[in-house]
């Protein structure tokens, strides 16, 4: 069954859905390590040893919205909010330059106080003092202000689909539009953002079949990064009393069937993992991923962006995340990238 998938891996023939499906199943078998084997070689005959870092700052945690899997939802009122300063940020992304690292990804809640001018100002100001590239993850935001964020030098942006299940979707965001986040998504690569997006493994009434579509949906927006992590129930949240729906080896599988479905896609090995199993992360740099993205935040804001329980790197300062990132790259026997990492898309269509 295996074998003729390997064929059409080795033909750089796409694999269709009932291929996803079948290596889905297989993932429950003692064939999965040969899955995570082909993400493996893939990787690295694609994308080359090297990791790239892209360090992320928590600047703000307030969000108008709710979706109902999320740890600093607005309703949720055992949340203590802050909000960076511009000043603080843009400090902040000095010094993530200085240690070492070039791109910073700039990550908040739906945080309209941040609104076209404010994020523009910072982005531009950011621009102006470093050589850092800029992702932005701050939610759904018109075609203009992304545009002017573009202009300003943001370089990338980051809005997961979350599911591909429409109804799933419409049943977990209460404030959203499931057409209106792929058409958010696909805004952004018509202005020449590098977009990234992604999915959660094992949300309640997801199926293997729905799992296959995330990951096709991912291949149809050709993405730019692809952020996919497990769901993690968060006690304060309408999903918080389900549990876990698989182990690690089969979320981290999930990983890999990416891998070999998008194989020129930037692939975070997403913190998340690290909160299932320790070091999960470095497994997943193992399994088809090619990014790590340590928190920068500064520590005193860290514990109050609690997005799933169990937040790994919440009681560490930015300087403790650089040198351990480091350290377990090398420790796999990879490189750091070096320059920006952007995105190898066009390599694939000069393949
Ligand atoms: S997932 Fe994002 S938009 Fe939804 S509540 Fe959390 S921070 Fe807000």
């Amino acid at each position: 069954m295996l074998d003729k998938i390997k064929e059409k891996i080795n033909n750089n023939a796409p694999l269709d859905k009932k291929d996803i499906l079948k290596l889905i199943a297989l993932l429950t078998t003692e064939k999965k390590q040969e899955i995570y084997n082909l993400a493996d070689n893939l990787r690295a005959k694609i994308m080359g040893d090297e990791v790239f870092i892209r360090a992320i700052i928590e600047f703000s945690n307030f969000c108008r919205k709710n979706c109902d899997y999320c740890g600093i939802r607005g309703k949720n009122k055992n949340v203590k909010r802050y909000r960076m300063t511009e000043e603080e940020i843009i400090d902040n992304c000095l010094k993530v330059e200085k240690n070492g690292f070039t791109t910073v990804v700039l990550q908040s809640g739906e945080d309209m106080y941040f609104n076209k001018e404010k994020m523009g100002y910072i982005i531009s100001e950011i621009k102006a003092k470093t050589k850092l590239a800029i992702t932005v993850s701050a939610g759904e935001r018109d075609i203009e202000t992304y545009k002017f964020w573009y202009d300003c030098g943001m370089d990338r942006y980051l809005l997961r689909f979350e599911t591909s299940n429409k109804k799933i979707f419409q049943k977990i965001h209460p404030d959203d539009d499931f057409d209106f986040r792929i058409q958010c998504i696909k805004n952004l690569k018509s202005i020449g953002v590098q977009t990234g997006s992604g999915f959660m493994i094992g949300l309640p009434e997801a199926s293997f079949e729905d799992i296959a579509d995330d990951i096709l949906l991912c291949r149809e927006l050709a993405l730019d990064m692809i952020g996919v992590g497990p769901f993690i129930p968060h006690p304060d949240t309408p999903l918080g009393v389900n549990i876990l729906k698989y182990d690690f080896d089969f979320y981290s599988g999930i990983i890999a069937i990416l891998r070999l479905v998008n194989p020129y896609s930037h692939i975070p090995a997403t913190t998340a993992f690290d909160a299932l199993q320790k070091n999960g992360r470095d497994l997943l740099l193992q399994r088809g991923a090619n990014i790590f993205m340590p928190n920068a935040t500064p520590q005193k804001y860290r514990k109050f962006y609690l997005l799933y329980p169990d937040k790994p790197c919440v009681d560490e300062g930015a300087d403790d995340c650089s040198r351990c990132v480091i350290y377990r790259i090398t420790r796999l026997g990879r490189k750091i990238g070096k320059g920006p990492g952007h995105s190898v898309l066009n390599k694939k269509n000069d393949a």
